[in-house]
């Protein structure tokens, strides 16, 4: 008989989550066997119910929001991309070992080559955000060659610890607060603009971001947001003659780097999203 591959997403709340219909369609797709199960697991209980999984059988893990940085200290081995990142997104139990991975940067910039075609290594990239996912898409970038960053945040304080990292790891990198004199002109002399901040997202703050006024023709504008799809940022960058880039693109390639590794089978992109557009409720 096939294996059936045992799987998961740990978070807390993780109700909203869209790995479960991710991962599903994507075995359906591929003919494979796989039971892909959400756990809302309390901060209290994410010592124990990782430690559990060499028991209950359990082969991988997507990690959400609370537990992506706290879980390390369970396991057996980070890659040296999640150690960068400082927080795993993804678990392999290869036996009684426990991997820890982080495919949020591989899938940020997998969707700009794939999908935007744009190939971020020495490009000027202006980033909104320095929360979890601006982490790790500053870890993937910040080992690109040529890559000049400029992080903008409306706590200086976490952009200019991002912008020390990058520089660490050898880029070009600085940190701004939103009222900075020079912030219009940064983001008007970017090749690429990103957000990774929750401004735009449905049912959270309607506050906007600042500086938007500097969106021109010409430059690729990213929102990480993917509820609603077209954010209002993505929506001004479009008047404003620029290329857009939804946040669903990134959201798929992290979950089809999880999938290849714990089932070594290639991700079906395409019809997942179409399934996922279709979940969100978005027109295709
Ligand atoms: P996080 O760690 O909580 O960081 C939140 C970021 O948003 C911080 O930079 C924060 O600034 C900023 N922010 C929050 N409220 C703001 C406001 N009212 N005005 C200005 N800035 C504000 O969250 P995260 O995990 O990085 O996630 C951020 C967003 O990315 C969420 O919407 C999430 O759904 C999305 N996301 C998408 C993907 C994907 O695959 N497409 C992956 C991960 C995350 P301060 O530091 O000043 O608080």
């Amino acid at each position: 008989m096939e294996k059936t591959f045992r799987l998961g997403i740990i978070g807390h709340p993780v109700g909203h989550s869209l790995s479960p219909v991710m991962h599903t369609t994507a075995a359906q797709i591929t003919g494979i066997n796989l039971e892909y199960d959400p756990y809302d697991v309390p901060p209290i209980n994410l010592g124990r119910f990782v430690r559990n999984i060499r028991e209950t059988g359990i082969d991988g893990l997507n990690v959400t929001v609370p537990h992506k940085v706290a879980v390390m200290d369970h396991l057996d081995e980070i890659t040296v991309e999640a150690e960068r990142i400082g927080a795993v997104n993804t678990i392999l139990r290869e036996g009684s070992r426990l991997l820890g991975a982080n495919t949020d940067g591989y899938g940020f910039v997998t969707s700009l080559v794939e999908n935007a075609k744009v190939n971020p290594a020495g490009k000027k990239i202006f980033i909104y955000g320095a929360g979890g996912a601006a982490r790790a898409i500053c870890a993937a970038l910040g080992v690109m060659d040529g890559v000049e960053a400029v992080i903008a945040n409306r706590t200086v304080g976490k952009a200019e610890e991002l912008a020390a990292r990058m520089t660490a790891a050898g880029a070009s990198a600085t940190a701004l607060g939103y009222n900075a004199n020079n912030l219009v002109d940064s983001v008007n002399t970017a090749d690429i603009i990103v957000n990774t901040t929750s401004v735009g997202m449905k049912g959270f703050a309607s506050d906007a971001l600042p500086a938007l006024e500097g969106i021109r023709q010409g430059q690729l504008v990213v929102d990480i947001v993917y509820r609603p799809l077209v954010t209002p940022l993505l929506r001004r960058a479009a008047v404003a003659g620029a290329d857009t880039l939804d946040g669903l693109w990134m959201l798929i390639h992290q979950g089809a780097k999880s999938f290849e590794l714990w089932t070594e089978r290639e991700f079906p992109a395409n019809p997942v999203r179409e399934r996922l557009l279709r979940e969100l409720g978005e027109t295709i």
